[in-house]
Formats: C-alpha cells, structure tokens, sequence
C-alpha cells in the first residue's frame, strides 16, 4: 500500500481523483422498460456536467437487466396481459418471491458497488456522489414503484391496443415515496461500511414529461 502511494505521488498526472456512479440508464437508456426510454443514448445534460467537472463517470450495472431476464426484462413482460388467464394467480402468488430474488440479485450487485467504492476512498480518490433514478423500483432514490399495484395494472393491459403513453400512465400511477430496491440495500451496504456519499437522482417522469431539468451533482462531504 505504501508502495502503490509512493508511486501514485511520483506518477501524478491529469485525473481528477474525482468520480461519481450513475445508474446505468443515464448512460444507456437502451435498459429502460419497454416504453419508458425518451433518449437514443444517454442523458446528455447529466453526462455533460459530469464532463464540465472533470469528473470520471463510473456506469453501475442495470439492476433489473440481470434480475429481470436481459435487456427487454423479459420476466416482468410475462406478466403483462395475463388477466384471465391461468397465469395471472400463479404470478400473484409468485411475486413475493419474485422481489426477494430481486434483492437478493441487487444485494450481490450493491456489495460489488460498495467493493468498487471502497477501493477509489483508500487510494484517495473521491466518490462525489450516486445518481439513481427517481421513479423506478430499483434505482429510486425519493421515488419508487408499488411493485404489487403495478403488476395488476400490468396484468389488465391489452397487449394489442398498448401505447407508450398509457404504458406510461401506469408507472405514473404507482409511484410512492420510497426508495427503490436497489438504492435501499446500497445505502445499507454503504452505511454499514461508515461510508458517506451523497445521492442524488434524475427524475423519470420530469424526463417523459419533457421537463428535464439539471440535476443537482451532489458534492461529497
Ligand atoms: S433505472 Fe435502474 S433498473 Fe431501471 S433501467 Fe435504469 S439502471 Fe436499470
């Protein structure tokens, strides 16, 4: 360790020694839920400020690609339409399950994070903050999803005649004031390793209602 300090004092360069970790989703809206992507790539104002403060930008995982089957989210497509059929009590049944093998997908996930944030803090870099996104399940940070609620919203949908707009009109209609998943277990990862990092989030329904506004680059105590 000494070694590695000396040598990063005799080899100091143009890095920062400033990053931040985002939510996947920032970066590469092709994770989004089908319906819920307002941008071809990235959230350009956020990743534009991040530039601007010369920080390096450090893409956390996509908690719900790897828990939810892949990029589409397969598992949680299953659901959709299903009223009336034979599957729609066997997924009420299941979906208790279903978010604990979530959590525990992003426990794994949030020990990484934490891993990946502990070694920048002991070389003396600073995590300047976490950017999740408000209104999804995993990565909310004021705001979430009544998962439950929206799996029976889900469930009465009419594959057929669906809308990106009604989609939409979905998520708007579950939201609750809580932390997603995701967020909640690498707040709990973080405090119990005594780490202090600001959160901040890019809302989601600000993004869909084309109100995008800056987000507030939170800086690290
Ligand atoms: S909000 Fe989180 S879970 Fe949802 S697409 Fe973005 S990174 Fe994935």
């Amino acid at each position: 360790m000494r070694k590695v300090k000396l040598l990063q004092q005799r080899l100091a360069d143009g890095r920062s020694k400033k990053v931040i970790f985002l939510s996947h989703c920032i970066l590469n809206e092709n994770t989004r839920y089908l319906g819920g992507a307002c941008r071809g790539g990235c959230i350009k104002e956020i990743v534009e400020q991040c530039i601007n403060e010369d920080l390096g930008i450090v893409q956390m995982p996509c908690p719900e690609q790897r828990a939810w089957g892949g990029v589409t989210k397969r598992l949680i497509l299953i659901a959709y339409g299903i009223r009336g059929t034979l599957l729609y009590p066997f997924f009420r049944l299941f979906l208790p399950f279903f978010i604990y093998y979530s959590k525990l997908i992003f426990w794994l996930l949030a020990k990484e994070m934490v891993g990946q944030i502990k070694d920048y803090l002991s070389y003396g870099f600073s995590v300047i903050g976490i950017i999740g996104i408000d209104g999804s399940p995993s990565c909310g940070v004021n705001k979430s999803l009544d998962l439950p609620k929206s799996f029976e919203m889900a469930a009465q949908i009419d594959i057929k005649l669906l809308t990106v707009e009604e989609m939409n009109k979905i998520i708007f209609q579950c939201l609750i004031d809580c932390r997603g998943m995701y967020i909640e277990l690498l707040q709990k990862k973080l405090k119990k390793h005594h780490i202090k990092i600001p959160f901040s989030a890019h809302d989601l329904m600000d993004e869909i209602h084309k109100n995008c506004t800056r987000v507030k680059i939170p800086v690290s105590q």
